[in-house]
């Protein structure tokens, strides 16, 4: 349960060293969705023990409303941003490098208290959720993908326990990684990491999206997922990401604007401030941040 409390940074070394003993992994992730962490839970007036149902299309299922953050250490990040990602609708978040992009995501996933506002899940303020609830929904994918252990077997069963092999090999198809798993003898138990394949951040990013793709989560959180992408394997995930949207929801964070331009909604962060949302042909027009980040990339 450590996992669910310690800075980003700590998690993810913990993360790493978990990675080490995948079946210790997965059974501590099986407690965790079974055993939903309740410290955070009020006392009174009958605690939630399970998320709130997803609600339908277009409902709000995730809310900023004004949050505020400043990082333990002094530095303020994000200052009064809201934002709403309905059910069903895909929203990406863009800005330059330093924006606040990042921060959004890891407040989202839970890993530092707000210092303003408030995160709402289908309506209710994620503070009186207990977080393995609302993590249970969640799929977050980061933009330092964490290194790896164990074979793409089992980083991929991580998700869906009892999954078949045609289902591992058409979620590895979405994300491009089908050609280097097949290079090998071993085929989907090959090691990852030092010991085998999928040894760049953009491979081991890309099987973390594939884990969340498995996981069918209610939100995917998706940090940068096209960075360290060629022209080709952007447009594949592109299209993924077009197809999960259809039964889940997205929060894309991009500094490339081409992986989110047919996005319901952009919202443009500069600063820790909202400057601008709309679609990328509003956008275009009213936002002269958002026009010269697009115009950099060619795009207009
Ligand atoms: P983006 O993803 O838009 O590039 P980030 O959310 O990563 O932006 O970072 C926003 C600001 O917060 C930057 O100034 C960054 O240096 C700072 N920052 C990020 N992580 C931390 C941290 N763990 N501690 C202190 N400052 C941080
Ligand atoms: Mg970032």
């Amino acid at each position: 349960l450590f996992l669910l409390v310690m800075p980003l940074g700590q998690a993810v070394s913990a993360w790493t060293q978990l990675q080490t003993g995948l079946g210790a992994l997965a059974r501590i992730q099986e407690v965790l969705v079974l055993e939903p962490e309740r410290d955070d839970v009020p006392e009174a007036g009958g605690a939630v023990t399970t998320a709130p149902r997803v609600p339908a299309a277009g409902v709000p299922l995730l809310e900023l409303d004004g949050v505020s953050f400043t990082y333990p250490d002094g530095t303020r990040v994000l200052d009064g941003v809201s934002l709403t990602v309905p059910a069903g609708s895909r929203v990406a978040l863009v800005g330059p490098s330093g924006a606040g992009k990042s921060t959004v995501l890891a407040l989202v996933e839970g890993f530092y208290p707000l210092t303003g506002g408030t995160i709402r899940w289908a309506g209710t303020d994620v503070r009186e959720l207990p977080r393995a609830a609302l993590r249970a929904q969640l799929g977050y994918v980061e933009q330092e993908a964490p290194v790896l252990a164990g074979t793409v077997r089992e980083n991929l069963l991580l998700a869906a326990p009892g999954a078949a092999d045609d289902e591992l090999w058409a979620v590895l198809a979405d994300v491009g990684l089908t050609g280097v798993v097949q290079r090998s003898p071993r085929g989907l138990d090959v090691p990852v990491g030092d010991e085998g394949v999928l040894l760049s951040g953009g491979e081991r990013q890309r099987l973390a999206i594939a884990r969340s793709l498995l996981a069918r989560p209610a939100l995917l959180l998706l940090d940068e997922p096209t960075a360290s992408l060629d022209a080709r394997n952007e447009g594949l995930l592109r299209e993924t990401l077009s197809a999960a949207a259809a039964d889940r929801a997205l929060l894309v964070v991009a500094h490339r604007l081409s992986t989110v331009l047919d996005s319901d909604q952009i919202v443009v962060l500069d600063g820790g401030r909202v400057v601008a949302r709309g679609t990328h042909d509003e956008l275009v027009e009213t936002s002269p941040l958002y026009r010269e980040l697009a115009s950099a990339q060619l795009l207009v």
